[in-house]
C-alpha cells in the first residue's frame, strides 16, 4: 500500500473582477457558442447513430448545448462484451497503480478541467456559479481522492496468520461481471463517482449518463481517459435509460447496478434483476440512493435565525433538486408568527433567473417534465382548502423552465404533498401544537417512506437526545442545527434507508467494498 493524505479541495469563490471568474465566463462563452457533439464511446471507438438528442440550457431552453447520440440495443449489447473483455487486463493491474491513475485524474479534474466543467454544469444543468464549484470543482475530485485513500486503507489489513503452520492473505478482486452506472442530472460529482468508483475498485463498466448532464459527464470521462485510465475500462453510453436497463439487468454477467435516480426507476431495476435471477451468474450489487422528502423539524428551543437561514437554503438552493433538500418544515405554534413573517419576506426577495447573474439565487428546473411536475404541485394547493401559499407560487416557462421559490402552509400533516418527493423549490410547512411535540415527532418519522436526510433544530439538550432515539431510523444522515444538504466527501458519507435507497454512503470509508468481492488465501506450511 501506498502512505499518502487527502483533504477536501478548498471551493473557489469566483468573485466578480477575479481571474477566476474571468475564466469561468470565457468557458462559458465557448461552451455557449459550440454545439459540442457527444459520441457513444466503446472501447477505443466514438460511435455515432441515426438516433440522438439535445441537451438543452434549462434556464434558456431554445439553446441546444450539446447533440448527443444515443445507443441501441445491439450497441449496448456491444459496450457489455467490450467491459468484459477489459476486465482481466484491467483487474490485473496491481491496485496502488490504480490509485495512482486516480489520484491524477482528480488533480486534472481540479485543475486544468475545474472551469470547464464548472461552467458546463452551470449552463446544462442550471446551477449558479457557487452551486456548480461545490459540486464540479470539490466534490468530484473529492470522490476519487477519498475513494482512492480508502481503498488504500483496506488494503493495509492483513489477516493472521499462524506461524510455521499457516499463511493467509486477502485478493482484492472486482466483481465478477461487469457493473451499470446509471446517473443522476442533479450533480456531476455523483455522476462521476458513480462510474469510476467502481472501475477504482477493478471493475470494468457501462456509463449511461442523464441525457440533461450529459455534457459535464462527457468532459469527465474525457478527463480520466487523459489520466490514464485505459479505453474500454469505462464505456460512455447514453441511451434511453428503460432500454439500458432492460439490457443490462438481462445479461447473465451483470456484476452491480450503481444507480442514483428516482425511486420508481430503481424499483423497476430491482424486479427486472429478479425477473431475470435464474439466468444470471451472480447475485448482482444493487447500489441505490432514490430520493427523499426531508425535514427540519424545530423545537420551541431553538434558535430562529439559524432555522431560517438553513431551510432557506436546503429547501431552495438549486431549486431543491437535492435529494437532501428539506421538503418538510414543523415549526411549533410559538415561534410560528415570527418565524412566518421572516420566512415570507427572505422567499419573495430570492431571485431566480439565469445562473450567470451574480444577483441569482436559483436557476431554472433542469427540464419541461420537471417544471410540470413542479406546476401541479403548486396549482394543486392553490384549490386546496388546507392549504394556503405563503411566499412565491409563480413560475413561467417562457425562456426557461423557471419555479420561484414557494412556501405553503398546510393544515394537514398527511397531505399527499407532505408524502410524496416533489423535487422542486416547494416547502410544505406544519405548525404543530407546542404541547404536542412527541406526537408531532412521531408524525415526522411515520408520515413517509423515506429515509435520507433530516435536522432536528433545539438548543434543548435532553430533547435531541429524546428526538435521535425517536428518528433512529428516519434519516441515513442526520442534522444538529444544521440544515439537511450539502454534505461533505469524507465528512458526513452519505446516503438513507428505507425507499431512499441501500444507504452505501459514497464518500465514507466502506463504500468501496461494495465494488469488491474479496478473495481469502490460505496455505498450509
Ligand atoms: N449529497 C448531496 C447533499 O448532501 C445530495 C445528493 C443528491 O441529491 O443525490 O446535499
Amino acid at each position: 500500500f501506498k502512505e499518502f493524505e487527502v483533504k477536501n479541495e478548498p471551493v473557489r469563490a469566483y468573485a466578480k473582477g477575479s481571474k477566476e471568474r474571468e475564466e469561468l465566463d470565457e468557458e462559458i462563452q465557448k461552451l455557449s457558442n459550440t454545439e459540442t457533439c457527444i459520441p457513444i464511446v466503446i472501447g477505443d471507438q466514438e460511435i455515432t447513430t441515426r438516433d440522438y438528442g439535445y441537451q438543452l440550457v434549462p434556464h434558456c431552453h431554445s439553446h441546444k448545448l450539446a447533440k448527443y447520440y444515443k445507443a441501441d440495443s445491439k450497441t449496448i449489447q456491444r459496450a457489455i462484451c467490450a467491459a468484459l473483455d477489459k476486465q482481466v487486463e484491467w483487474d490485473r493491474m496491481p491496485v496502488s497503480d490504480r490509485i495512482d491513475i486516480f489520484l491524477k485524474a482528480a488533480d486534472l479534474l481540479a485543475g486544468k478541467y475545474r472551469t470547464q466543467l464548472v461552467a458546463a454544469t452551470m449552463l446544462g444543468q442550471s446551477k449558479t456559479p457557487y452551486e456548480a464549484e461545490i459540486d464540479a470543482g470539490c466534490e468530484l475530485p473529492d470522490f476519487m481522492r477519498f475513494h482512492a485513500y480508502f481503498l488504500n486503507d483496506i488494503l493495509k489489513y492483513r489477516p493472521i496468520s499462524i506461524e510455521g503452520v499457516t499463511r493467509n492473505s486477502n485478493r482484492l478482486r472486482g466483481l465478477d461481471g461487469f457493473v451499470a452506472a446509471i446517473s443522476p442530472f442533479n450533480f456531476t460529482a455523483i455522476a462521476g463517482n458513480l462510474a469510476y468508483t467502481p472501475a477504482l475498485c477493478g471493475n470494468t463498466v457501462l456509463w449511461k449518463p442523464s441525457h440533461q448532464a450529459v455534457l459535464s459527464n462527457y468532459i469527465i470521462f474525457r478527463a480520466m481517459t487523459e489520466a490514464g485510465v485505459p479505453r474500454g475500462v469505462v464505456n460512455f453510453i447514453p441511451s434511453e435509460g428503460s432500454l439500458f436497463g432492460d439490457r443490462t439487468t438481462a445479461c447473465a454477467c451483470l456484476g452491480a447496478i450503481n444507480f442514483t435516480g428516482s425511486n420508481e426507476v430503481f424499483r423497476h431495476l430491482w424486479g427486472q434483476v429478479g425477473k431475470n435471477i435464474t439466468k444470471l451468474n451472480t447475485f448482482p450489487r444493487l447500489l441505490g440512493e432514490c430520493g427523499g422528502k426531508n425535514f427540519h423539524f424545530v423545537h420551541p428551543s431553538a434558535n430562529m435565525c439559524n432555522v431560517l437561514a438553513t431551510t432557506i437554503k436546503s429547501a431552495f438552493e438549486y431549486s431543491g433538486q437535492k435529494c437532501s433538500a428539506c421538503s418538510r418544515l414543523y415549526v411549533p405554534e410559538c415561534m410560528w408568527s415570527e418565524l412566518k413573517s421572516e420566512l415570507v419576506r427572505e422567499t419573495n426577495s430570492l431571485i431566480t433567473g439565469d445562473v450567470q447573474d451574480p444577483n441569482t439565487f436559483t436557476g431554472a428546473v433542469v427540464d419541461k417534465l420537471a417544471y410540470d411536475k413542479i406546476v401541479k404541485a403548486i396549482q394543486s394547493a392553490k384549490i386546496n382548502k388546507k392549504m394556503e401559499i405563503i411566499a412565491g407560487g409563480d413560475y413561467n416557462d417562457h425562456v426557461g423552465y423557471f419555479v420561484c421559490p414557494t412556501v405553503i402552509e398546510t393544515k394537514d400533516p398527511l397531505d399527499r404533498l407532505m408524502k410524496e418527493e416533489i423535487f422542486g423549490p416547494v416547502l410544505m410547512v406544519y405548525v404543530y401544537k407546542d404541547s404536542e411535540v412527541k406526537k408531532t415527532l412521531e408524525l415526522v418519522r411515520t408520515t413517509v417512506p423515506y429515509a435520507l436526510t433530516g435536522s432536528i433544530f433545539a438548543e434543548d439538550e435532553k430533547f435531541i437526545c429524546e428526538a435521535l432515539f425517536e428518528l433512529k431510523y428516519a434519516a441515513g444522515n442526520m442534522y444538529l442545527n444544521s440544515k439537511s444538504t450539502g454534505a461533505v466527501v469524507g465528512q458526513q458519507p452519505f446516503g438513507g434507508g428505507k425507499l431512499s435507497g441501500t444507504n452505501d454512503k459514497p464518500g465514507g470509508p466502506h463504500y468501496v467494498l461494495r465494488f469488491l468481492s474479496m478473495q481469502a488465501l490460505k496455505q498450509d506450511l
